[in-house]
């Protein structure tokens, strides 16, 4: 089990990594991509830094955590599941077992598809690799919303599952001939007790399986009973969430959407979070 997870190594999540380990505390960081400050032309109001390109400031962050043998781990988080005193997160199938959980995901840019999150686990998966072994013989609807998607869609299809590719883009020649293929996107989940159908334009198609196949996970999605406030996660002056030992820091939790406001909210979630750990260690 480690004490601190952390979702996403932008400039909150690394801060929060940095201050989870000056507390002597173990932590995990995954992150799927790159961030959203590589992308900065030209950085001007970060303290210490002057005209400096947002790649080679995130460089900057990454060498800071690095030489605090700090390891950024590529893995998209899919799921995360309160166990009373711990969370057992999935990494696109790995299962780590954390004390805290500290969400650096960044601005999303996800909503969830009515019936997506109720269906959740009975039909609707982020990870191929993790569930697909459920659906062979079935019939799986793969969401063309990511590059992996194309390559999750043979893999299943490998398996035994009866593919369906649903994309904007044409059929691409990488596609296994024996997946079906329909034009167009998919605007709800629709069933009972499990995956029925996915609405696409006017019409159902029948499906026991959809996998939603996205750089990112709605954070609403990621954990049940998250509490928003219109497009971000509420969180009180020490970065927690609603969920006890549920942090987030950055733009994840709301204007402004700026590199200072991420770096001290990543420090505030880790230092409350360490400080918790020790207490219950105290005790
Ligand atoms: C073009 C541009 C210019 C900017 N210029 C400035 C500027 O000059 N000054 C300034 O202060 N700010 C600037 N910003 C804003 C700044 O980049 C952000 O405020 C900052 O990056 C927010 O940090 P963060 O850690 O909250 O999120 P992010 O930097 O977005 O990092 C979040 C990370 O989490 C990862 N992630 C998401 N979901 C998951 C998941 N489920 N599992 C694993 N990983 C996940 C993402 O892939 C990403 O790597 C600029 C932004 C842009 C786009």
């Amino acid at each position: 089990m480690v004490d601190i997870l952390i979702v996403g190594a932008g400039p909150a999540g690394l801060s929060a990594a940095v201050n989870a380990v000056t507390r002597g505390k173990t932590v995990r960081i995954f992150s799927n991509k790159e961030n959203y400050l590589s992308k900065a032309e030209r950085v001007d109001n970060h303290l210490g830094f002057y005209n400096i390109s947002g790649k080679e400031l995130m460089n900057k962050f990454k060498e800071h955590a690095e030489a605090m043998n700090i390891k950024i781990e590529e893995g998209k988080v899919v799921n995360i599941l309160p166990m009373g005193e711990s969370f057992m997160v999935n990494i696109n199938g790995e299962i780590e077992e954390a004390k805290k959980v500290i969400l650096a995901m960044g601005i999303s840019k996800v909503k969830e598809l009515p019936g997506e999150g109720r269906l959740l686990g009975i039909g609707v998966s982020y990870c191929a690799t993790c569930d697909g072994m459920l659906y062979r013989g079935k019939n799986a609807i793969v969401w063309d919303q990511s590059k992996e998607a194309l390559e999750e869609a043979n893999y299943l299809s490998s398996i035994g599952v009866n593919v369906t590719f649903v994309s904007k883009r044409l059929r691409s020649g990488e596609l296994n001939e024996s997946i079906k293929y329909i034009n167009g996107t998919i605007s709800e989940v629709v069933g009972s007790s499990k995956v029925e159908a996915v609405v696409i334009g006017e019409g159902n198609v029948p499906a026991d399986a959809v996998f939603m196949l996205r750089d990112a996970v709605a954070p609403t999605a990621l954990i049940e009973g998250l509490e928003t406030e219109g497009n971000f996660i509420a969180v009180n002056k020490n970065m927690e969430t609603n969920i006890e030992g549920v942090y987030a820091s950055g733009d994840i939790t709301g204007k402004p959407l700026q590199l200072s406001k991420a770096v001290s909210e990543g420090l505030i979630a880790a230092q409350h979070a360490a400080l918790q750990i020790d207490k219950i260690k105290e005790n």
